[in-house]
């Protein structure tokens, strides 16, 4: 990747966007379009169509009958995987292409994008592909006189909905297992970040992947997304988003079909460093880019620091520097560690939150609004050394570079403070104290808990919130469950 070769992608014209459906690119039903605005200055790159309850119709249509004839589901599972194989090399053929494009629309630092988006995409489509022909059904342990044979079937159709902040990493941790599974999916991009889904949607036809089998339609959550929940004829829905849409979600599958919904919702981490940690200058440099990276826009971000209160004062100071040392900026340019944030209606919502607790007269480091003279939409990482408990910082998910530090003095006191939140999606515990690590691990109520690190999982390993975080996993094997069926035949010999 160089700086050369990121300049003509970024130069390049983009022609406007349609959705995918049925194999073909189709403009929306009433000819509605919207635009598509770079955060990096604002301007305007191009528009997508804006979808109509009609065109989403058509999408489902599309997807059922591609699933009910068998043209996917039906094929042996190593001729899917073939298919997704290929799928997979023709998005790692394209992917500075695809990054770039994604960063344009969406902020994200091209090195951290080119690794998340297209790469790890590739990774999971061929992660879910290898796997899908050595899962077994099973044999049950039946009385001799029968014979108890248990199924793994292809649920349906498949309805996705995805955030901005990693709009291909995301997808793919959902149309990976989805589709090899032998489902087909009708996925809806959020409205700040359809173009790379469009993008890979394409390449998937040219490897193979018959018409109907993955269908992307863009617009509106309230319309395109809300007719997907609402759908009689999707079996399953899968989500990531924020609490407020998987409560909407949750209500539209009981009114319509009973589907089930999987959600992957936000987050208020903690990382919880002890006295004892290994190296406190690492745990606070690491702790930095695990709330700082992609502008804090990671659902999984350490966004509540917890220190243990002797050495608060330097660990302040650590992080501090390490924030300061962040270099903020122009998304494109491979040197910037932390790019825009996505829209500007999420960059003055994270400002509230720093005006709010310099209001309470917290001590707040950074914070303010940068590079204004561009266009685009830029913050300085924002540190708050003293947030209390009762700070809406402490509670409520930012989804932005601003972090709450807050001083505890016991183990016990760790633990309740880490708790204390209606969310659960990760954690970190810093210690050399193995049996603590493993006592924290044990009572922090989060689906991943780190020790001595922050971030960086792989796919191997399930992803999935417990509490108001969600439910379901994406990645590792697990994330089959929501897209096979158990079906029993209980034969009488
Ligand atoms: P959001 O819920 O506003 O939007 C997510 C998606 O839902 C978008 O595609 C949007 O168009 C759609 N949507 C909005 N209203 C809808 C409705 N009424 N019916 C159907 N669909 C609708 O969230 P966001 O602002 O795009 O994303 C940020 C949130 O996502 C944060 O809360 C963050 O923590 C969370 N997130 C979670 C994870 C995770 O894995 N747990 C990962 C990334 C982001």
């Amino acid at each position: 990747m160089s700086q050369n070769q990121i300049e003509s992608l970024r130069a390049a014209p983009l022609p406007a966007f349609q959705h995918i459906v049925d194999g073909r690119q189709v403009s929306a039903s009433d000819g509605g379009t919207m635009a598509v605005v770079s955060p990096i200055d604002g301007s305007v790159l191009t528009t997508c169509a804006r979808g109509t309850v009609a065109d989403t119709d058509a999408a489902i249509t599309a997807a059922r009958r591609a699933f009910d004839d068998g043209r996917w589901s039906d094929l042996p599972p190593a001729a899917r995987k073939k298919t997704l194989l290929k799928w997979a090399e023709l998005i790692e053929a394209n992917a500075l292409e695809i990054a770039v494009l994604g960063v344009r629309e969406n902020g994200t630092e091209i090195g951290m994008a080119l690794k998340a988006e297209p790469l790890s995409a590739a990774a999971t489509i061929r992660y879910y592909a290898e796997a899908i022909d050595k899962l077994h059904g099973e044999i049950a342990a039946t009385d001799p006189a029968f014979l108890g044979l248990v199924h793994r079937e292809p649920v349906g159709v498949v309805g996705a909905i995805v955030p901005w902040n990693f709009p291909l990493m995301i997808g793919a941790w959902k149309f990976g297992p989805a589709l090899a599974a032998g489902c087909t999916m009708v996925l809806k991009p959020a409205e700040t970040a359809s173009l790379t889904l469009l993008r890979v949607a394409e390449l998937a036809l040219e490897a193979g992947l018959p018409p109907g089998v993955f269908n992307v339609v863009t617009g509106e959550g309230a319309v395109v997304g809300a007719r997907i929940a609402d759908s009689m004829d999707v079996d399953v829905l899968v989500f990531t988003g924020s609490g407020g849409t998987g409560r909407r979600l949750l209500e539209a599958a009981a009114r319509s079909n009973l589907k089930r919904v999987y959600l992957e919702l936000g987050g208020k981490s903690p990382n919880i460093v002890f006295a004892d940690a290994p190296d406190l200058d690492e745990a606070a440099k690491v702790a930095a880019h695990g709330i700082f990276r992609n502008s804090g826009q990671v659902c999984i971000a350490g966004s509540r620091i917890l220190v243990e209160r002797s050495i608060h004062a330097a660990f302040v100071e650590k992080l501090a520097a390490h924030a300061a040392a962040i270099k903020v900026g122009d998304p494109l340019d491979t040197a910037t560690q932390a790019g825009a944030v996505n829209s500007e209606r999420q960059l003055l919502q994270n400002l509230a939150f720093v005006d709010e607790a310099r209001a309470l007269g917290r001590n707040v480091i950074g914070g303010t609004r940068i590079l204004q003279e561009t266009g685009g939409f830029y913050m300085s990482p924002a540190i708050v050394a003293d947030a209390k408990p009762e700070d809406r910082l402490f509670r409520e998910e930012v989804f932005g570079p601003v972090v709450a530090v807050t001083a505890f003095d016991t183990e016990a006191e760790a633990v309740a403070l880490a708790n204390d939140t209606s969310y659960g999606l990760a954690a970190a515990v810093w210690t050399t104290n193995l049996s603590r690590a493993h006592r924290m691990v044990r009572k922090i109520r989060a689906g991943i808990v780190h020790v001595n690190t922050y971030g960086g999982s792989d796919l191997t390993v399930p992803l999935g919130g417990v509490k108001q975080s969600g439910n379901g996993h994406d990645k590792s094997l697990h994330a089959f469950d929501k897209f096979l069926d158990l079906k029993t035949a209980w034969v009488k010999l």
